[in-house]
Protein backbone atom coordinates (compact mmCIF):
# COMPACT_ATOMS: atom_id res chain seq x y z
CA UNK A 1 0.00 0.00 0.00
CA UNK A 2 1.39 3.22 -0.43
CA UNK A 3 2.70 5.29 2.04
CA UNK A 4 0.74 8.98 2.63
CA UNK A 5 2.07 11.49 4.80
CA UNK A 6 -0.14 14.08 6.94
CA UNK A 7 1.60 17.41 7.34
CA UNK A 8 1.00 17.82 11.01
CA UNK A 9 2.34 20.73 11.93
CA UNK A 10 -1.57 22.07 13.14
CA UNK A 11 -4.57 21.43 12.07
CA UNK A 12 -7.03 18.06 11.78
CA UNK A 13 -4.43 15.25 11.22
CA UNK A 14 -6.06 12.50 12.86
CA UNK A 15 -9.09 12.44 10.78
CA UNK A 16 -6.85 11.83 7.58
CA UNK A 17 -4.94 9.21 8.87
CA UNK A 18 -8.26 7.85 9.78
CA UNK A 19 -9.54 8.26 6.17
CA UNK A 20 -6.37 7.80 4.34
CA UNK A 21 -6.08 4.04 6.00
CA UNK A 22 -9.68 3.02 5.79
CA UNK A 23 -9.45 3.78 1.87
CA UNK A 24 -6.32 1.89 2.12
CA UNK A 25 -3.08 3.30 2.35
CA UNK A 26 -0.18 3.54 5.62
CA UNK A 27 -0.13 6.95 7.07
CA UNK A 28 2.78 8.77 8.78
CA UNK A 29 2.44 12.45 10.27
CA UNK A 30 5.03 14.59 8.57
CA UNK A 31 7.09 17.68 10.38
CA UNK A 32 10.47 17.70 9.06
CA UNK A 33 11.86 18.06 5.29
CA UNK A 34 14.22 14.95 5.60
CA UNK A 35 10.54 12.81 6.09
CA UNK A 36 9.07 13.65 2.33
CA UNK A 37 11.22 11.69 0.08
CA UNK A 38 10.12 8.32 2.02
CA UNK A 39 6.18 9.42 0.65
CA UNK A 40 3.84 8.39 -2.06
CA UNK A 41 2.24 11.51 -1.47
CA UNK A 42 0.86 13.92 1.46
CA UNK A 43 -2.03 15.19 2.92
CA UNK A 44 -2.28 19.33 3.60
CA UNK A 45 -5.24 18.99 6.66
CA UNK A 46 -7.57 22.14 7.07
CA UNK A 47 -6.66 24.40 10.08
CA UNK A 48 -5.14 27.94 9.89
CA UNK A 49 -3.43 28.35 6.63
CA UNK A 50 -1.60 31.59 8.16
CA UNK A 51 0.00 29.08 11.00
CA UNK A 52 0.63 26.23 9.21
CA UNK A 53 2.75 28.75 6.24
CA UNK A 54 4.64 30.12 9.29
CA UNK A 55 5.21 27.12 10.52
CA UNK A 56 6.06 25.15 7.33
CA UNK A 57 8.71 28.10 6.48
CA UNK A 58 10.26 27.73 9.77
CA UNK A 59 10.60 24.18 9.98
CA UNK A 60 12.18 24.46 6.45
CA UNK A 61 9.88 22.32 4.78
CA UNK A 62 8.17 24.73 2.76
CA UNK A 63 11.21 25.05 -0.27
CA UNK A 64 11.47 20.93 -0.22
CA UNK A 65 7.92 20.72 -0.63
CA UNK A 66 7.47 23.34 -3.30
CA UNK A 67 10.07 21.76 -5.74
CA UNK A 68 8.43 18.23 -4.90
CA UNK A 69 5.65 19.17 -6.11
CA UNK A 70 7.12 20.78 -9.03
CA UNK A 71 8.45 17.60 -9.95
CA UNK A 72 4.80 15.66 -9.70
CA UNK A 73 4.74 15.10 -6.29
CA UNK A 74 1.01 13.97 -5.26
CA UNK A 75 -0.40 16.40 -2.97
CA UNK A 76 -4.34 16.41 -1.41
CA UNK A 77 -4.97 19.70 0.34
CA UNK A 78 -8.39 20.47 2.52
CA UNK A 79 -9.83 23.55 3.40
CA UNK A 80 -6.80 25.48 4.76
CA UNK A 81 -4.58 22.97 2.90
CA UNK A 82 -6.69 23.92 -0.64
CA UNK A 83 -5.07 27.33 0.22
CA UNK A 84 -2.00 26.29 0.47
CA UNK A 85 -1.98 24.54 -2.79
CA UNK A 86 -3.05 27.57 -4.20
CA UNK A 87 -0.89 29.76 -6.76
CA UNK A 88 -2.79 32.88 -5.65
CA UNK A 89 -5.46 34.22 -2.55
CA UNK A 90 -7.36 36.88 -3.31
CA UNK A 91 -6.77 38.30 0.40
CA UNK A 92 -3.87 36.89 1.54
CA UNK A 93 -3.82 37.43 5.66
CA UNK A 94 -0.94 40.13 6.76
CA UNK A 95 1.28 39.02 10.06
CA UNK A 96 2.65 41.77 12.15
CA UNK A 97 5.62 42.47 10.25
CA UNK A 98 3.11 43.39 7.44
CA UNK A 99 4.15 40.55 5.25
CA UNK A 100 1.47 38.57 3.19
CA UNK A 101 1.03 34.79 3.78
CA UNK A 102 2.36 32.50 1.41
CA UNK A 103 1.34 29.34 -0.33
CA UNK A 104 3.67 26.55 -1.71
CA UNK A 105 1.17 26.70 -5.01
CA UNK A 106 0.91 24.02 -8.07
CA UNK A 107 -2.73 24.50 -8.44
CA UNK A 108 -2.93 27.52 -11.11
CA UNK A 109 -5.91 29.44 -9.61
CA UNK A 110 -7.01 32.12 -6.76
CA UNK A 111 -8.88 31.19 -3.83
CA UNK A 112 -10.61 33.50 -1.44
CA UNK A 113 -11.04 32.68 2.07
CA UNK A 114 -13.36 32.43 4.37
CA UNK A 115 -15.23 32.82 1.37
CA UNK A 116 -18.26 32.12 3.20
CA UNK A 117 -19.09 34.55 5.27
CA UNK A 118 -19.90 34.80 8.75
CA UNK A 119 -22.94 33.83 8.51
CA UNK A 120 -22.36 30.87 7.38
CA UNK A 121 -19.02 30.45 8.83
CA UNK A 122 -19.59 26.89 9.20
CA UNK A 123 -22.29 24.40 7.18
CA UNK A 124 -22.69 21.05 6.15
CA UNK A 125 -24.28 19.81 2.18
CA UNK A 126 -24.24 17.40 -0.17
CA UNK A 127 -22.74 17.89 -3.41
CA UNK A 128 -22.01 15.71 -6.52
CA UNK A 129 -18.48 15.11 -7.21
CA UNK A 130 -16.82 14.35 -10.60
CA UNK A 131 -14.63 11.02 -10.74
CA UNK A 132 -15.94 8.67 -8.30
CA UNK A 133 -17.93 7.16 -10.24
CA UNK A 134 -14.94 5.12 -11.34
CA UNK A 135 -13.27 4.06 -7.93
CA UNK A 136 -12.83 0.97 -7.13
CA UNK A 137 -15.40 0.70 -4.19
CA UNK A 138 -18.04 1.70 -6.94
CA UNK A 139 -20.81 -0.29 -8.00
CA UNK A 140 -20.06 -0.27 -12.16
CA UNK A 141 -21.99 1.45 -14.39
CA UNK A 142 -23.71 3.29 -11.29
CA UNK A 143 -23.65 7.06 -10.68
CA UNK A 144 -21.83 7.74 -7.68
CA UNK A 145 -23.81 8.66 -4.51
CA UNK A 146 -23.33 12.56 -3.29
CA UNK A 147 -20.59 13.48 -1.08
CA UNK A 148 -21.65 14.75 2.49
CA UNK A 149 -19.30 18.01 2.89
CA UNK A 150 -18.41 19.89 6.26
CA UNK A 151 -17.48 23.40 5.30
CA UNK A 152 -15.88 25.55 8.15
CA UNK A 153 -14.38 28.98 7.54
CA UNK A 154 -13.77 27.04 4.31
CA UNK A 155 -12.48 29.05 0.83
CA UNK A 156 -13.83 29.05 -2.25
CA UNK A 157 -11.64 28.83 -5.93
CA UNK A 158 -12.73 32.04 -7.15
CA UNK A 159 -10.77 31.78 -10.44
CA UNK A 160 -9.19 28.73 -12.15
CA UNK A 161 -5.95 28.28 -15.15
CA UNK A 162 -6.83 25.86 -18.09
CA UNK A 163 -5.07 22.80 -16.53
CA UNK A 164 -7.69 22.95 -13.69
CA UNK A 165 -10.25 20.22 -13.41
CA UNK A 166 -13.02 21.92 -11.61
CA UNK A 167 -14.54 18.47 -9.53
CA UNK A 168 -17.13 20.19 -7.03
CA UNK A 169 -19.39 23.35 -7.28
CA UNK A 170 -21.56 24.49 -4.24
CA UNK A 171 -24.06 27.25 -4.30
CA UNK A 172 -23.83 29.50 -0.94
CA UNK A 173 -27.25 30.18 -0.25
CA UNK A 174 -28.13 32.02 2.57
CA UNK A 175 -24.87 33.35 2.52
CA UNK A 176 -23.74 36.56 4.90
CA UNK A 177 -25.50 39.99 3.81
CA UNK A 178 -22.17 41.09 3.08
CA UNK A 179 -21.21 38.29 0.40
CA UNK A 180 -25.40 39.01 -0.84
CA UNK A 181 -23.90 42.91 -0.77
CA UNK A 182 -21.29 42.09 -2.91
CA UNK A 183 -23.26 40.17 -4.99
CA UNK A 184 -21.19 36.73 -4.33
CA UNK A 185 -24.26 34.35 -2.82
CA UNK A 186 -25.74 33.85 -6.55
CA UNK A 187 -23.38 31.85 -8.39
CA UNK A 188 -22.39 27.84 -8.13
CA UNK A 189 -18.34 28.09 -6.41
CA UNK A 190 -16.18 25.88 -7.19
CA UNK A 191 -15.14 23.62 -4.19
CA UNK A 192 -13.35 21.14 -5.70
CA UNK A 193 -10.38 20.75 -8.33
CA UNK A 194 -7.68 18.48 -9.74
CA UNK A 195 -4.43 19.23 -11.84
CA UNK A 196 -2.38 16.54 -12.55
CA UNK A 197 -1.23 14.74 -9.14
CA UNK A 198 -2.73 17.63 -7.12
CA UNK A 199 -6.09 17.67 -5.53
CA UNK A 200 -7.76 20.03 -3.18
CA UNK A 201 -11.20 20.17 -1.76
CA UNK A 202 -12.73 23.58 0.02
CA UNK A 203 -14.26 21.23 2.84
CA UNK A 204 -13.82 18.59 4.99
CA UNK A 205 -14.19 14.63 3.91
CA UNK A 206 -12.22 13.32 6.51
CA UNK A 207 -14.81 14.85 9.14
CA UNK A 208 -18.25 12.53 8.11
CA UNK A 209 -16.92 9.14 7.33
CA UNK A 210 -16.82 9.80 4.13
CA UNK A 211 -14.02 7.65 2.57
CA UNK A 212 -13.97 8.58 -1.60
CA UNK A 213 -12.09 11.65 -1.71
CA UNK A 214 -9.40 9.87 -0.17
CA UNK A 215 -10.06 7.00 -2.31
CA UNK A 216 -9.45 8.89 -5.41
CA UNK A 217 -5.89 10.57 -4.18
CA UNK A 218 -4.71 7.07 -3.46
CA UNK A 219 -5.88 6.18 -6.95
CA UNK A 220 -4.01 9.04 -7.79
CA UNK A 221 -1.17 8.19 -6.39
CA UNK A 222 -1.31 4.76 -7.76
CA UNK A 223 -1.49 6.17 -11.39
CA UNK A 224 -4.83 4.26 -11.70
CA UNK A 225 -6.99 7.83 -11.51
N1 LIG B 1 -10.10 29.80 7.28
C1 LIG B 1 -8.97 28.90 7.36
C2 LIG B 1 -7.78 29.51 6.63
O1 LIG B 1 -7.90 30.52 6.01
C3 LIG B 1 -9.29 27.55 6.79
C4 LIG B 1 -10.30 26.85 7.66
C5 LIG B 1 -10.18 25.36 7.67
O2 LIG B 1 -9.15 24.78 7.27
N2 LIG B 1 -11.17 24.71 8.21
O3 LIG B 1 -6.71 28.97 6.69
Amino acid sequence: APLVGVLALQGGVREHVQALEAAGARTIPVRRASELDALDGLVLPGGESTTIDKLMRLYGIAEPLRAKIRDGFPVYGSCAGMILLADRITDPALDAAGEPQQTLGGLDLTVRRNAFGRQRESFETTLDFDGLQDLPSQEPGQPAAPVHAVFIRAPWVEKVGSSVQVLAKVLPQAASTEAIAKGRDSVARIVAVRSGKLLATSFHPEVTGERRIHELFIQMIRGDA
